[in-house]
């Protein structure tokens, strides 16, 4: 079948899709639709944990200062309050669902310290919290009788007004769900839904380097802008200073955790090098520290850092971090405890994405997002740590309940045309794909990475462009197929990033301009696309 109608559309499996979608599968049938596995999100690879006030030493003052703090002055207010003070109850919410966050002896949760926050609040399984979040969510959607599933579909485009317009004189933007493609049998099918959520994560793959999984192409994002819906502060990228230097192979993340438990960074030589950078050495903030080892491989010339442990008790440093002694084994065969890692900054999460409101609502009508595809404004311009699994389930929950309040089969009776590929071929160039994604990766790692500069990212914004016009004609020519489609979609999240970074002529928060190195008030407010 072709056509498939629900009440609601998810697309996307990780926290925010099936959050959203066990809370209005109550009301209405519901259909996800998600482009790999159901647990292939950065959700599960989600490490530290969630952020919220539940000890008594704590309070909400304390953690929306925390996020104003780390946000330099753009996030939202409002949003940031909504956020801290609904944090509890959406926590309780997963308790209730079977989440086993870690509780100490006494009974009380085991809760963690990271940077940025001046309280103990993060709830946490071990180091595997993301891990533990999706099993339990994926068992629940996977028993609710109003819930389908639908892997290995990928969204292709929203269904609008525009698609219908011989059957809707419409003067608004209206989602009427999404064209999708069925990898399997290579069809594009109608996913049509009187509410559609765009809960598609991440954007981090348009960078070379990489903490996020394939699947964080930031198609939500793509499909919302050429659909004409508002995007917000897509320069505010945030770069985890140490990734497993391993090009070609799955990212790994290194914790911070190492660092805080003594390992020191160093260069291609075997030298310690932070004291050039911050006083606080290898445990300055995050984001000092990715710009550190940026400048300090960027001006020896080298492709990586290291982080060396082998000074440690062999012994403790392997019963701390049993997960990266066994994948630095088995990807790099490196002992930790005699030889260092390895290390490079990697794009990590992005703070800007679909503008909503408080519920989740998009400037398109019937559209909603929620996760890291949205821009809610708790961010600001930098997200303080484990801030955004929190921001996922709090959105995600205002905006089911949103879509659940408004009145539905509004537009029943619009027809919306099948997918017209009569005049498109399987080209089946697929060097030309590989060649163009890893040219566009390469171009934002080198122009628009860590510090950025008018003149690179002008010489960036040029050799966008010609490679945009390029992915275009092809895709015009071309019967869909994933690697196309996200290719696509990388172009235009790298456009987003590049014409947004250019607006801003300041330094603040993750976005770090060597020709505006000073924060400048004329900015003090959101870029909107
Ligand atoms: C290594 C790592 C560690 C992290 N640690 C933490 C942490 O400790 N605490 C914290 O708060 N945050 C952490 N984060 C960030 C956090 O995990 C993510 O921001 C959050 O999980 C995003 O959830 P989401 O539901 O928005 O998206 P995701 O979990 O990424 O899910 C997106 C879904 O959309 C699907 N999708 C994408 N495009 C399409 C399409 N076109 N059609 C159909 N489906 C599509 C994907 O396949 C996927 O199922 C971490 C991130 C990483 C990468």
């Amino acid at each position: 079948m072709n056509r498939i109608k629900s009440d609601y559309l998810v697309i996307g499996s990780g926290i925010a899709g099936l959050s959203f979608a066990l809370k209005v599968a109550e009301f209405g049938t519901v259909n996800i639709i998600t482009k790999s596995h159901l647990d292939d999100t950065n959700t599960a690879l989600a490490q530290g944990g969630v952020a919220a006030v539940i000890s008594a030493e704590d309070d909400i003052e304390s953690h929306v200062r925390d996020t104003h703090v780390a946000g330099a002055g753009l996030c939202h207010e409002d949003a940031v309050n909504v956020m801290v003070s609904d944090a509890s109850s959406r926590i309780r919410e997963l308790l209730d669902y079977g989440v086993p966050f870690d509780v100490t002896r006494n009974g009380d949760f085991d809760l963690a310290r990271e940077g940025g926050h001046s309280r103990f609040r993060i709830l946490h399984v071990a180091d595997e919290t993301g891990r533990s979040i999706q099993e339990v969510l994926i068992k629940k959607v996977r028993e609710h009788p109003n819930i389908c599933i639908y892997e290995d579909h990928m969204a292709v485009e929203l269904i609008s007004d525009h698609h219908v317009l011989n059957n809707l004189q419409s003067a608004f933007n209206i989602c009427f769900g999404a064209y999708v493609l069925d990898e399997i049998k290579a069809q594009v099918r109608i996913f049509s839904a009187d509410y559609t959520l765009l809960a598609c994560g991440g954007a981090s793959r348009v960078y070379l380097h990489t903490t996020n999984p394939d699947v964080a192409t930031g198609d939500g994002i793509a499909m919302a802008y050429r659909a004409g819906v508002r995007i917000a502060n897509m320069e505010f990228v945030q770069f985890h200073p140490t990734a497993l230097y391993n090009p070609g192979q799955e990212p790994f993340l290194i914790s911070e955790a190492c660092r805080g438990f003594g390992a020191y960074l160093r260069n291609g030589s075997g030298e310690r090098f932070m004291e050039k950078y911050d006083k606080r050495l290898e445990l300055a903030p995050r984001d000092i520290v990715a710009r550190a080892i940026d400048a300090e491989c960027k001006s020896r010339g080298e492709a990586c850092a290291y982080l060396d442990m082998t000074h440690l008790p062999p012994q403790d440093v392997l019963s701390h971090f049993p997960n990266i002694a066994t994948q630095c084994r088995d990807q790099l065969r490196i002992d930790i405890t005699s030889e260092q890692i390895p290390v490079v900054p990697a794009a990590h999460y992005i703070c800007g994405g679909i503008m909503t409101n408080l519920n989740g609502q998009t400037s398109m009508h019937n559209l909603f997002a929620a996760g890291e595809t949205a821009h809610t404004g708790v961010h600001g311009a930098n997200r303080l740590a484990s801030n955004s699994l929190l921001e996922a389930l709090v959105f995600a929950h205002r905006a089911a309940r949103r879509a659940i309040e408004k009145k539905r089969n509004i537009y029943t009776n619009v027809a919306i045309p099948d997918w017209d590929d009569t005049d498109v071929t399987n080209q089946q160039e697929w060097r030309l794909i590989r060649n163009n994604r890893s040219e566009l990766q390469t171009i934002m790692w080198d122009y628009v990475g860590i510090v950025r500069s008018g003149v690179h990212l002008n010489r960036a914004l040029r050799r966008m462009a010609t490679l945009y016009d390029e992915i275009e004609d092809y895709y015009k020519r071309t019967r869909v197929n994933k690697d196309l489609l996200e290719l696509r979609n990388l172009s235009a999240v790298a456009y987003l990033i590049v014409r947004s970074a250019l607006r801003r002529s300041e330094s603040r928060g993750l976005h770090n301009m060597s020709d505006y190195p000073e924060k400048d008030d004329k900015f003090l407010k959101d870029t909107i696309i």
